[in-house]
Order: C-alpha cells, then structure tokens, then sequence
C-alpha cells in the first residue's frame, strides 16, 4: 500500500516537472515570438522610414537645389534642367508614398499631414520653376533667397519628422528591452517555482523512503531476534531453560554420526534424581519443580567445554552428551557431575540413605562403528542406570562397551 502510494507520488514528480517545462517552453516560445515582433517593428518602423526621410531631404539638397544652381551657371541645358527637376520630384514622391505606406501611430499623423502639404507645395514650387526653363525664361529669374529659404524650411520640417521617428525608435527600445526583462524576470520566477516544488515534492518523498527503510529496518530487526527466541524456545525445556528432549533428539543423531564418521568417542550419561516420587509428597511439587532446577543448573553449569550438552528428557530424568573425551576424562566428568549435585546438599527426607538430593547415573563411552546402531548406545546408557539404582543409587556405572 506505502510503496503504491510512494510510486503514485513519484508519477506526480514526474508528470509535474514535465508540466513545469512545458510551461517554461511555451512562455519562452510566446517571448521569442514578441521579441521578434519588436525586432520587426524597430526595423521597419524606425530604422526603414529614417533612411527614407533621410534620402528625400539629400534628393532635395542634390537633385533638386543644386540642379538648378548648374541650370543658372549653364553647366547643363533647359531640356536637361527640366528632365532632372522631373526625376527629382518623382523620387521624392515615390520615397514619400513609401514612407507614408509604413504604420503610423496616431500622435504622428498631425505631424506627416503637415509634412505632407509641404512637400507639396515644395512640388508646385519646383514645377514652377521648370515651367520657367520651358518658357525659355533666363535662370536668373529664379531668386536664390527664396529658394534657399524653401529648401532650408523644407530640410527643417523632414529633419523634425526624423528627430520625432529617432525619439519613437528610442522609445520603442526602451518597451523592447523592458519587455525582454519582464520576460527574463518571469522565466526566473516560473523556473523559481517549479524547482522549488520539485524539490519539496522530492524532500517529501525521499523522507517517505527512509522513514519506510527505517519501518523494515526495525521490523526484520525485530523478525530476526524473535526468531532466535523462537529458536531457542523451541530447544529450551520451559521449567529448567536447559535444552530439550527435542533438542536431544537432534543433536544425539548428529553427534553419533560424526564420532563414528572421525572414529572419535562419544559419551551419553543417563541421570536420575534418586527418590523423587517421595520428595514431591514429602515437599509439594512446587517444591519438586525447584529442586528439578537446581540440579539442571548444577548439570548445566559443571559442563565447560562447547561439545558437551546437558538436556530434560522427561521427568526428573536427564542426559549428558560427551563429545571428542576419553573413557577416563568422561567417568570422572560423570562422578562430577553426582558429586556437585551432593555438595548442593538439599534436604531430602524421603532419601533413606543420605536425607538429601541425590542423582544416579549411568554412563557409557564408546567410539561408534558403522554397524552400531544408535540406539544401543541409550539402551546401555539405561541399563547402566538401572544398575546405579540397584546398587544403592547416588553413583555412577560406567562402561565402555555395550
Ligand atoms: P527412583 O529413585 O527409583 O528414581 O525413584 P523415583 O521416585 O524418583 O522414581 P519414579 O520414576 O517412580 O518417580 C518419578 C517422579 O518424578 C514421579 C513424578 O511425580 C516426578 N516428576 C516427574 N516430572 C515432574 C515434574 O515436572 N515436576 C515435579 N515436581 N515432579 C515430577
Ligand atoms: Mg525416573
Ligand atoms: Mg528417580
């Protein structure tokens, strides 16, 4: 269920940085496309009708003025004279018709009206002028004041409409390049955003996983140390916390199988506590119980050596394995083991013999052959015992042979 949602949350991860950069995309996209709109509009309504407005004020100055200055000194003819006042004014005109194609806005059109109306007059004026060489009138006629007062009004009136188009270019620039900020400003904030949800939505997450890694961590923790109790439960006898029957079982199997596979020998001890039926009537089975664990923690704790085991058969019955110890080292292992018992020196009025707790013990150590069969090993081991209690209990019969 965590993990669906933890997955479900990093769809969403996904999905939401997919949206964001779509967005970041397409606010770029409609930027580029207005930034190349602005481009467009300082090029062709700035840049293109000042070169115009330029080139008509020089056409005036050397098509028109100068042209008639060459017509009164007689470097050119009347004819010519006339044919250039003609193609002056004609490119004026057509400069003119371009300029005035482009857009206006409309604080300007006061402005190129008035422009317009003197550049007309400015045409009648020439024509005029070339009226007079078709008239076959001397060029002196023409009067230079005027003519210059024409040119320099003329000049005046086209440089004004350029200051005005340089003043709307800058302003123009100005709203090109605030807008390129605005547009800046607004990626940085979106991209701000965006980054700044990704990595909460990712702080998030990453918290989930290793809160849920912390989760397993301490589950399989706990997993593990309740599987060693539940290990050790299964192996431990519940009244002495010595090892089981069970236990027994397992561990006599695989012992036998090793010593008769390393022709090492192998020790069993059976140990009976000697009057135990009387002690329970005598003390109450509580009682029973306590001493019960007393002579398992007595068995338990006399053995040192990691290959020797002490188990609760059943009862107030109890065995000893041996493993890897000689006849002689085991026989005095097994007199240990009645005697630490003796010295706890339990009362036992029921013990006709001695009054207190007493084991008897019978032990067998052999080295195990292939044709020995493991059960003769517990056989003997009980024969032996038998003949411990026959013989006035609190002793050991030991043998080596079956
Ligand atoms: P012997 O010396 O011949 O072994 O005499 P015994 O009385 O010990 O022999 P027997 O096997 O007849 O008696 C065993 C008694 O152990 C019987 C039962 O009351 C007692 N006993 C067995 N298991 C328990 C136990 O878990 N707790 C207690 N308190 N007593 C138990
Ligand atoms: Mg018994
Ligand atoms: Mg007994």
């Amino acid at each position: 269920m965590e993990t669906l949602k933890l997955k479900t949350k990093l769809l969403y991860l996904l999905i939401s940085v997919a949206l964001g950069l779509l967005v970041v995309g397409f606010v770029g996209y409609f930027n580029l496309l207005t930034m190349k709109r602005n481009v467009d509009t300082l090029y062709f309504g700035s840049m293109i009708p000042l070169t115009e407005l330029s080139a008509i004020n020089t056409a005036y100055h050397h098509e028109l003025e100068s042209n008639i200055y060459r017509w009164r000194e007689k470097v050119i003819s009347d004819e010519e004279f006339a044919r250039n006042i003609t193609l002056g004014l004609a490119n004026i005109d057509q400069m003119w018709a371009s300029y005035l194609s482009h857009h206006k806005r409309p604080e300007e059109v006061a402005y190129v009206t008035y422009t317009d109306e003197r550049i007309d007059t400015m045409k009648r004026y020439f024509e005029e002028i070339r009226s007079l060489s078709a008239q076959q009138t001397h060029a002196s006629a023409v009067s230079l004041i005027t003519l210059s007062d024409n040119i320099t009004s003329i000049h005046n009136t086209i440089a004004q409409l350029i200051s005005y188009e340089i003043n709307v270019a800058k302003y123009e620039r100005a709203v090109t390049l605030s807008h390129h900020e605005d547009s800046l400003m607004q990626l940085a904030v979106m991209l701000g955003i965006i980054l700044l949800g990704v990595m909460t939505f990712a702080w998030r997450i990453f918290a989930q996983i290793e809160q849920q890694q912390q989760q397993l961590l301490n589950s399989s923790q706990a997993l593990q140390h309740l599987n060693v109790k539940l290990e050790q439960a299964s192996y431990t006898d519940t009244l002495t916390g010595i090892f089981n029957r069970r236990y027994f079982n397992l561990v006599y199997d695989r012992e036998f199988k090793r010593a008769s596979r390393s022709e090492k020998p192998i020790t069993f001890i059976m140990v009976d506590i000697d009057y135990f039926k009387p002690y329970n009537d005598t003390y109450g089975h509580l009682q029973g119980d306590v001493a019960l664990q007393s002579v398992a923690h007595i068995l338990r704790t006399s053995l040192s050596r990691p290959g020797d085991f002490a188990f609760r058969l059943g009862g107030e019955e109890f065995g000893i394995i041996l493993t890897d110890t000689d006849a002689k080292s085991a026989r005095q292992m097994a007199e240990r083991l009645r005697f630490n018992v003796e010295s706890l020196n339990m009362e036992h009025k029921g013990n006709k013999n001695t009054g207190i707790v007493t084991i008897s013990l019978g032990a067998i150590c052999v080295t195990p052959t292939m044709s020995m069969g493991n059960e003769s090993l517990l056989h003997t081991a009980d024969a032996n015992l038998y003949a411990a209690k026959e013989r006035g209990r609190n002793q050991v019969v030991f043998t080596t042979t079956l």
